[in-house]
């Protein structure tokens, strides 16, 4: 594909941007903990949680265009409404209206990344689109910038534009990055069919807690994170946890059944990933995923299981 079609510079910035395509790589999220507090008076939950970015990606292609359009191929293409529903464009009308200029792209998402599956794909493309306009507009925001723009469009967008292992609090919009020796965990991520709506798993927390109320102040995930300071997958395996377990085994019991089957594939932990259905479990090297995940793909308790190392980059120009 040459690019001599494409239209000529139309914003209102000639000179900066590219003029190219722009690709940008954002990767899925899982949380290592995530400790949910009680209901807030504007309907999201406290956090504290550990993100942890896994090398499962989506990739997003922002072409110059003189109106804002979104095609897609892969991971949910078909079910995925393209309208100004869609996170990926309101991120571009997001960074638009930040900048004052018109928001004019052809965006392509290229899905690896299952729906509604407890991996914030939907957020993962909407940072990605946010990375991809700033460089093909030259708006030249700087990743601060970008982060509080993606905390408009969703909890756990903002953790995406940075990726890495990351402490979450607020609602899981404020991020700080975890400052571990860097090591590789892997992981394996057993896909399940169909999806969890995020409010759906919340609310099922709530209808769960009721006459016990949720802890508060929430308690800060210490264990974890001096766990990944250890650097030993034995000692990560046993600090791992998930409130929102609970509730995706009430709406989806057989996904105890994955989590059983990971275990007797000898997965050193598994539990349920953020909102689920989607269960990730810790190996202890890349020999031990491969074959974690083979057993879990042959067990018939998963649509697919996918090895995956962590951490990796947020969403990047490739
Ligand atoms: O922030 P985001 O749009 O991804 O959240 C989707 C939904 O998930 C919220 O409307 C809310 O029902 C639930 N949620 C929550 N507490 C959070 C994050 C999300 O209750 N901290």
């Amino acid at each position: 594909m040459t690019e001599a079609w494409w239209p000529e510079e139309d914003d209102d910035r000639p000179g900066r941007g590219l003029s190219g395509p722009v690709k940008v790589r954002v990767p899925a999220k899982i949380n290592l903990h995530l400790g949910v507090g009680p209901l807030r008076p504007d309907g999201y939950h406290e956090l504290s949680t550990v993100y942890h970015a896994i090398a499962l990606h989506d990739e997003l292609t922002a072409r110059r265009g003189d109106t804002l359009t979104l095609t897609m191929e892969g991971e949910g293409a078909g079910e995925l409404a393209l309208d100004e529903s869609n996170l990926v464009l309101r991120a571009a009308r997001a960074l638009a209206a930040y900048a004052g200029r018109p928001a004019h792209a052809r965006l392509h998402l290229r899905k690896q990344i299952p729906l509604a599956a407890g991996l914030a794909g939907g957020s993962a493309d909407a940072a990605a689109t946010l990375v991809a306009c700033d460089a093909l507009w030259g708006t030249e925001l700087s990743r601060d910038e970008l982060a509080a723009i993606a905390a408009r469009l969703g909890s756990d967008v903002p953790f995406l534009v940075y990726g890495g292992t990351a402490l979450g609090t607020g609602r899981g919009e404020t991020v700080s990055p975890v400052l571990a020796r860097p090591t590789t965990w892997h992981w394996v991520v057993a896909v399940a069919d169909g999806g969890i709506a995020t409010p759906a798993a919340y609310a099922e927390l709530d209808r769960l807690r009721a006459g016990y109320a949720a802890p508060e102040p929430l308690a800060a995930p210490d264990g974890l994170l001096a766990a990944l300071r250890q650097r030993n997958p034995r000692v990560l395996a046993a600090s791992l946890g998930n409130d929102l377990q609970a509730a995706a085994l009430s709406l989806r019991p057989a996904l105890a059944d994955t989590l059983a089957a990971g275990t007797a594939a000898g997965a050193l932990a598994g539990m349920v990933s953020g909102s689920g259905p989607t269960c990730v479990f810790l190996a202890a090297d890349a020999a031990h995923a491969d074959q974690v995940a083979d057993s879990l793909a042959a067990s018939g308790h998963c649509r697919a299981a996918w090895p995956a190392t962590g951490p990796v980059a947020g969403a990047r120009v490739v």
